[in-house]
């Protein structure tokens, strides 16, 4: 059985880690799936590596002129949506003292304002009963060595999600939150960590991580199909941890 047969599913950022594994497992689940990311011809590789009728958009979720061409894009090609995962994200650690302000509004930009736009543009698009994904963090909730402006940054979308949740009660659109621990994906390698010191990183976060292990790219994708599909029909307003429970470690 396919459980997302006959939806149209919009991933940003679905080109590459969590994004990418989750748009292949909304197309193997029957979804009309529509990626976007930054690089033509990394969308464009994707797009053919994923096949099952998958298609792509550039573009970056800062600039706001962005989410109106995508959503012009969804009216024509499909009328409307089911699935929208905000999940499009950057992080760049460093001590708050040295936090440039273009950093700063680098992650506010990409990580905040792109998500809160994208889903001003998306949601009239979403069809009665549809609903909205929004890719967070662990940083979110749990205090991270020189986190401190990708944290705010992604705790703002999950108040965010939570008063949308609320607010699209009408259209009884659900949102909720997916709140990834260290997933293996290229984003791990943007930790200031040269690619030597990456085994070191590894095991390091292997012995904070209860489950002993980093996640992959497929687990988080299994726990959004869980929040998009019937599986999830009563969960809605809700931060779902998938992070092999270090929240609590
Ligand atoms: P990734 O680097 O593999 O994927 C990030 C995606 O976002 C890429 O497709 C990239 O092209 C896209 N992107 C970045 N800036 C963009 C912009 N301005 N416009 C359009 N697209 C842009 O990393 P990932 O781990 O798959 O990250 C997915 C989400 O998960 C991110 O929001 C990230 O913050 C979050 N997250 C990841 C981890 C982890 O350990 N991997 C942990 C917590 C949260």
């Amino acid at each position: 059985m396919q459980h997302l047969k006959d939806k149209v599913a919009v991933i940003t950022g679905g080109n590459s880690g969590i994004g990418k594994a989750t748009a292949r497992l909304f197309a193997q689940e029957g979804a009309q799936v529509l990626i976007t990311g930054r690089r033509q011809n990394v969308v464009d590789q994707v797009v053919d590596e994923i096949g099952n009728g998958v298609i792509g958009v550039v573009g970056d979720v800062a600039d706001l002129e962005h989410h109106q061409r995508l959503a012009e894009i969804v009216k024509r090609r499909f009328g409307s949506l089911d699935i929208y995962m905000a999940n499009a994200g950057i992080i760049n650690l460093t001590a708050s003292r040295t936090v440039t302000p273009e950093n700063y509004d680098r992650h506010f930009a990409t990580n905040t304002r792109g998500v809160f736009f994208g889903v001003q543009a998306m949601e009239p698009l979403i069809r009665d009963g549809g609903n909205i994904i929004v890719t967070s963090s662990l940083a979110a909730t749990k205090v991270l060595p020189d986190h401190t402006i990708y944290a705010g940054s992604k705790a703002a979308i999950a108040a965010f999600a939570k008063n949308w949740a609320i607010e699209f009660k009408p259209r009884k659109i659900r949102v909720n939150i997916l709140s990834p621990g260290p997933v293996d994906t290229a984003i791990l390698g943007k930790l200031g960590v040269s690619d030597a010191d990456r085994p070191a990183l590894e095991r390091h976060l292997a012995t904070i991580i209860p489950a002993g292990r980093l996640g992959q790219p497929e687990e988080l994708a299994r726990a959004a199909l869980f929040l998009a599909s019937e599986a999830g029909s009563f969960v809605n307003g809700v931060e779902l941890h998938v992070d092999g429970g270090m929240t609590l470690a």
